[in-house]
């Protein structure tokens, strides 16, 4: 069972810009920041989003498309290195207005108002590898 022990380093507390795309601004948050390591949770609500099913017998991910409000009923994610630079990989759950859900992989997600807890870790480099079975960057732990 591959897996690294880090610490926590510090918490941030951020609220997304409005009309930013949430993965986009924690990626950013990221660069500006210098974060290599991280996990993350964000709650608030999109306008839109463009949410992804990973096919595990294509290896490839099926879009889903939500093109109207959604309350961000729960996000996780969390950051690595990948290509050397930080990338979020984030999954969500998102409720419209009957609370319906929708929920899978976070391509994209255009921010109403979102508040983002980021916990960052220190404790060695989190880099992402490519993974043969999976066709996936996963993480690259002993
Ligand atoms: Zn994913």
């Amino acid at each position: 069972m591959p897996s690294a022990k880090f610490d926590l380093e510090r918490n941030l507390l951020v609220r997304a810009d409005h009309d930013s795309d949430l993965v986009q601004f924690v990626t950013e948050l990221a660069e500006k920041r210098g974060i290599t390591a991280a996990a993350f949770t964000a709650i608030g609500a999109l306008k839109r989003a463009k949410l992804g099913f990973y096919d595990q017998e294509k290896h490839e991910y099926r879009e889903i498309t939500v093109d109207s409000p959604h309350e961000i009923a729960s996000c996780i994610g969390n950051i690595s290195i990948k290509n050397g630079k930080p990338f979020v990989h984030a999954h969500a759950v998102l409720a419209d207005k009957d609370g319906n859900t929708k929920a899978g992989h976070l391509f994209e997600g255009i921010v109403f108002a979102a508040e983002v807890h980021l916990r960052e870790l220190k404790g060695g480099k989190l880099e992402r590898k490519y993974n043969e079975a999976t066709n996936l960057s996963l993480w690259d732990i002993k």
